[in-house]
């Protein structure tokens, strides 16, 4: 079973995709999660990536494909893939669909009020958890790992703008994209709690993944 996350920024695509993970053991391969871990290894990839991502635009469809091309020929996906920020316009789910099937596009829907609080107050941990600065009262560390959180650099209120606003022209046509495809269930991530949207999901993966 091959999925692709769609959703902007803040939706809880990372948050879901981990819940899947441990549920369906799905392989969560996440873009973003790629392109940090390359700036934070300073290599030529990492160092093109950050131009971009510092200004809330995408990164050339060129490297980013190659990307996820060589991670899903070359890499192990298990019982299947989860993609998490891929594909993100047109152009990437074409070249998607000439080197990998997708069975199921799941769409976690937000309002973008909601979207703007939740990334601005967004702290991450490098263990992959997130929080909300709301919910840590006052805590600076991971309450799984104990490693110190940070915010992400894009996660400032002029980069986020930017970045709903590239979601909003090149990624979010990609439902259609989907829905014309049969391959769409859209998802309401804006009232529940994140196990609640995952109940939601798991509802429908369960149909596909005995
Ligand atoms: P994310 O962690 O998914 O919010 O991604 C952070 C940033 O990485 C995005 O704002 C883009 O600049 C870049 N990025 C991630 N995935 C892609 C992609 N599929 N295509 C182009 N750029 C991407």
């Amino acid at each position: 079973m091959n999925i692709v996350l769609l959703g902007a920024p803040g939706a809880g695509k990372g948050t879901q995709a981990k819940l899947i993970e441990e549920h369906y053991g799905l392989t969560h391969i996440a873009t973003g999660d790629i392109f940090r871990a390359n700036i934070k290894g300073g290599t030529p990839i990492g160092k093109l990536a950050k131009s971009y991502i510092d200004k809330g635009a995408l990164v050339p469809d060129e490297v980013t494909c190659e990307l996820v091309k060589d991670r899903l020929t070359n890499g192990e996906v298990g019982a299947g893939f989860m993609l998490d920020g891929f594909p993100r316009n047109l152009f990437q789910a074409g070249e998607l669909d000439k080197f990998a099937r997708v069975d199921l596009c799941i769409n976690i829907d937000v309002d973008k009020c909601l979207l703007m609080d939740r990334i601005c107050g967004r702290r991450v941990c490098s263990c992959g958890a997130s929080y909300h600065v709301s919910t840590l009262n006052g805590a600076t560390t991971c309450a799984k790992c104990g490693q110190p959180l940070y915010q992400r650099d894009d996660d400032n209120p002029a980069t986020v703008e930017a970045r709903l606003d590239t979601y909003a022209s090149q990624t979010a046509p990609l439902a259609h994209y989907y829905e014309a495809q049969g391959k769409l269930f859209t998802v309401d991530g804006g009232s529940g709690t994140p196990e609640q949207v995952f109940a939601v999901i798991k509802q429908e993966l369960d149909k596909y993944i005995k």
